[in-house]
């Protein structure tokens, strides 16, 4: 037999991902994966219910059916503080996975470069080496995760095609002050690089902290391909809604790439999504205040514990220090801490271009009683797996 793909040579399947079946496997609380044990908003589950019976099982629109598209331009147009046009400059994604996926496409060839952060969301690796280009890893230094502009603009140098900017960010929990995204805003410009924004937790930011949307500085609508999603929003990542937004010449190719890679994503759960986008602002202070709490009872309870870790700026990610257990491997750690302690985490490596191998990924988009029983848990932790330093 002839062999498979060398392009899939270079990656495992998602750690994320695998993690979420060790928790299975275990029967732990699975802080590794994240994605909400809590319900959707009732507004949303109620269409639903009603979308069942009505004309909506068939293909919708490739690019999105009409309604999503014009309560998404009217949703982002305000956040955004600048017109969208539902039409031209939309196209709805299976999640932003395929988003991320459809922009490389969109922007690069086979051999184009592309710009990475490091520590970076693990589908980044997967999508620049599934669309033959390489990437060019930054580092971000913990613990505020920021980057060295000259070592930025010597990657820009380079001649990138794009740069791919996760804001807020998994899974550092960085949010990208305005100076640092004028700083990248400035090398786009100066270098003719395209960005790729990645911003599913813009509405999961803790204050004093605030979510700058890349598109929206100076000059850089031209240039950005705005990828989202509606999973975190709105608690329904099983749905797969996502979205790119870009100026109408970059979304006439985006919608190629996308009709051919997917042809458009569930119409019935498209339907049932738009009360979503419609609800007022007190959804969005509803929903950071819910986060903020969950955070707060994280940071909190680890403390208590004395376990080291981020205080992340937004989205909902916490990584520890596990340094002191002495592994070699932080994925086998992972496997032990589900295995003996019952708690599901990510292992660092798998965001981090450098070798790191002292820190885990917890996520706390979860119920309170399940962060408080994972803490609860945690409580064994010395017990359960001896430090050795
Ligand atoms: N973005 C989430 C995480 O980092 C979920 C990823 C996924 O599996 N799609 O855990």
């Amino acid at each position: 037999m002839k062999k498979l793909s060398a392009r899939t040579e270079g990656f495992t399947d998602s750690v994320i991902r695998r993690m979420t079946r060790v928790c299975n496997q275990y029967g732990a609380v699975n802080l590794s994966q994240g994605f909400p044990d809590f319900e959707p908003p009732a507004a949303i589950l109620d269409r639903l219910q009603q979308v069942a019976h009505e004309d909506y099982h068939q293909y919708a629109v490739t690019w999105g059916s009409q309604r999503l598209r014009d309560a998404l331009a009217r949703k982002q147009s305000r956040f955004m503080g600048c017109p969208i046009d539902p039409n031209s400059e939309i196209v709805v994604t299976c999640g932003s996975t395929e988003a991320m996926m459809a922009a490389v496409m969109t922007v690069t060839d086979p051999g184009d470069k592309l710009i990475v952060f490091s520590p970076f969301y693990e589908n980044y690796g997967a999508d620049v080496i599934l669309a033959g280009a390489e990437p060019i890893y930054v580092p971000l230094y913990p613990p505020e995760f920021n980057f060295k502009p000259e070592e930025l603009e010597a990657a820009f140098r380079q001649n990138p095609k794009a740069l791919i900017l996760c804001n807020p960010s998994n899974p550092s929990g960085k949010v990208f002050t305005r100076e640092e995204l004028l700083l990248i805003a400035d090398l786009a410009e100066k270098y003719d690089t395209y960005v790729i924004t990645d911003e599913v937790y813009e509405h999961i930011v803790y204050a004093p902290h605030e979510h700058v949307y890349f598109a929206t500085l100076p000059g850089m609508w031209e240039r950005t391909l705005s990828c989202s999603s509606l999973s975190k929003t709105y608690s329904i990542t099983g749905w797969r809604i996502g979205y790119i937004i870009a100026p109408p010449a970059i979304i006439d190719v985006a919608k190629k790439v996308h009709d051919f890679l997917t042809v458009g994503t569930a119409a019935p759960l498209q339907e049932a999504v738009v009360p979503g986008l419609l609800f007022e602002q007190s959804y969005y202070d509803w929903l950071r205040e819910l986060y903020t709490g969950k955070r707060d009872l994280m940071l909190k309870g680890l403390d208590d514990l004395g376990i080291a870790h981020t205080v992340p700026q937004g989205a909902y990610y916490l990584l520890l220090d596990i340094s002191r257990y002495g592994f070699a491997s932080d994925l086998e750690f992972c496997e032990v801490l589900a295995r003996d302690v019952g708690v599901g985490a990510v292992p660092g490596s798998s965001f981090f271009r450098e070798p790191v191998n002292h820190l885990i990924r917890l996520h706390f988009a979860k119920k309170d009683e399940t962060l408080l029983e994972a803490l609860n848990r945690l409580e064994s932790l010395d017990k359960k797996i001896k430090p050795r330093r």
